[in-house]
């Protein structure tokens, strides 16, 4: 039995997108739970499709002392302002300080966070906890599949487990084997030879999911390549691959105005030659398929007509994906660019969501049911020059916003997003799902809470990149990827970057930062 501390300090930032990260924004609970901190962490987690929950239970059952600090998450957003950070990281030191002796310590952490006074976020927190506890003390990190690994993160953490998917269904399993690794490492008391690699091209968030290629393959290959390891010399495979314990590649969050941003990999190997040569072989692999990262964006012009078309034939509904106001990686979730084309195409039935407007919300509670609104929707931030869309709204059916999502992803997250409500257009049928917390539509029970079922609607349009697959792609016809104005800028040759380092290029096969 080992005594392990577990804690967590999760972000991904958006350098781009118009609101920073507050204390506030960490401590309030959305889909997941607020800032929690001691011994009131084990039971927040449990249950929640989250790196720690998986952790905490794997590190139980391996039968370790589990030294709880402190978790939290904020949605993506601008930079983590600086008194958020310090509170965070502070408790974090504090609570290791005081904790006595360890025998190794967990974090879950995203990977890509950019703090006011520090661009590497996580790089900086594992410099100070490696300064406290020394180099002796294991500290093993689960990491979101969007890090952009840094060179520091790869040097203070003893290892680092990525998520293998995207959609991530994958989060709290990966908090398990990241609690397996560690479990291995005090055991096994030998340390890994690290081989890392950076990528030189970005690739979008909607070229980078993991249930079509060329990521399938890609993480196909870095499966292999650990199984090939674990058979051990009895196939040739095997004996070359021999010596390799663990593989993780993030393929990074491009909208991030920092010098390290961009797909990168480690192999922790026992072997420093294996580990360099599957390095090598998975690095060529992602080379060869730069050309691959690509597909076709819809105008909302184009999408809504191409819908319309489908849906007229089809009996599912046909998925309009909103992939640059995701609130998942730094969207307002208040775009209105794809909502007045569906309006204008009189697209009757259609329903858009999340449309995170707590002023409309609000709004539509205080009125009730039945009633009409009394303001515009969407647009309340004001991106891109947008103004809300006026129009008679009719007050459709209200929602809490308390539920329990039921998604590959969110399931069994217990949702408190503020006043939610379905408001139609009455000229057009267009109905727009409000809510007050940013949110990224990858639920069905979002739309059910407010209720609409979702493989009823002929067109559903989702403000979200990818993740919304998951639970969406099932009942789909067909998904088209929409490029409306929003603050996830989708192609990062557009985004005007100061401190990413020059030479890499700015997107599959694009051109070269100088
Ligand atoms: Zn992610």
């Amino acid at each position: 039995m080992a005594r392990i501390a577990v804690g967590g300090f999760q972000h991904e930032t958006n350098t781009f997108a118009p609101q920073r990260a507050t204390w506030a924004d960490f401590e309030r609970a959305d889909a997941w739970p607020g800032f929690i901190r001691g011994p009131e962490l084990i039971e927040a987690v449990e249950g929640f499709n989250i790196p720690i929950a998986g952790a905490v239970k794997m590190s139980q059952e391996l039968g370790h002392d589990l030294v709880p600090l402190c978790w939290c998450s904020a949605p993506p957003s601008s930079y983590v302002e600086r008194d958020a950070y310090e509170k965070v990281a502070g408790a974090i030191l504090q609570d290791l300080a005081a904790a006595g002796p360890l025998d190794g310590i967990y974090l879950d952490l995203h990977g890509a966070m950019v703090a006011e006074l520090h661009e590497d976020g996580e790089g900086e927190l594992l410099g100070r906890i490696r300064a406290l506890v020394g180099d002796k003390v294991p500290i093993v990190t689960s990491l979101d599949y969007h890090t952009n690994m840094t060179p520091e993160m790869v040097r203070h953490a003893s290892a680092m487990i990525g998520y293998r998917t995207y959609p991530h269904i994958d989060m709290a399993e990966t908090g398990g084997r990241a609690a397996q690794l560690l479990d291995r490492l005090l055991r096994d008391r030998r340390p890994l030879y690290k081989a890392y690699r950076q990528i030189d091209f970005l690739i979008p968030l909607v070229w980078q999911c993991t249930l079509t290629e060329p990521a399938k393959g890609i993480f196909e290959l870095i499966g292999e390549i650990e199984q090939g390891s674990r058979r051990g010399a009895g196939s040739p495979a095997g004996s070359h691959n021999q010596g390799i314990v663990s593989i993780t590649h993030t393929p990074g969050f491009p909208p991030a105005d920092i010098a390290e941003c961009g797909p990168a990999l480690v192999v922790y190997g026992l072997d420093r030659d294996a580990a360099e040569a599957a390095a090598d072989r998975i690095a060529a692999a992602i080379r060869d398929r730069e050309a691959q990262f690509a597909g076709k964006l819809y105008t909302p012009d184009e999408a809504v007509v191409e819908a319309m078309r489908i849906a007229a034939h089809a009996t599912k509904p046909v998925v309009l994906a909103d992939i640059q106001d995701n609130p998942g990686a730094g969207g307002t979730s208040d775009t209105v660019g794809l909502l007045r084309a569906l309006i204008a195409h009189r697209a009757k039935g259609a329903v858009i969501g999340m449309m995170v407007d707590p002023e409309a919300a609000e709004r539509a509670e205080a009125l009730g049911e039945g009633a009409l609104l009394d303001c515009g929707v969407g647009a309340k931030v004001g991106y891109a020059g947008e103004t809300p869309v006026e129009s008679e709204w009719r007050i459709v059916r209200l929602g809490s916003g308390r539920f329990t999502g039921t998604g590959p992803m969110y399931g069994g997250a217990k949702f408190q997003i503020g006043p939610m409500a379905l408001v139609t257009d009455e000229a057009s049928g267009v109905s727009a799902v409000l809510a007050s917390k940013r949110i990224q539509a990858n639920d069905k029970e979002m739309f059910r809470h407010v209720g609409v079922e979702p493989a009823e609607v002929p067109i559903l349009a989702l403000k979200s990149t990818v993740h919304f697959r998951a639970d969406f792609q099932p009942i789909a016809e067909t998904i088209l990827c929409v490029n409306s104005p929003g603050a996830h800028v989708s192609d990062p040759s557009e985004l005007p970057y100061r401190h990413l380092r020059p030479g890499i290029r700015l997107r599959p096969m694009g051109p070269v930062r100088e």
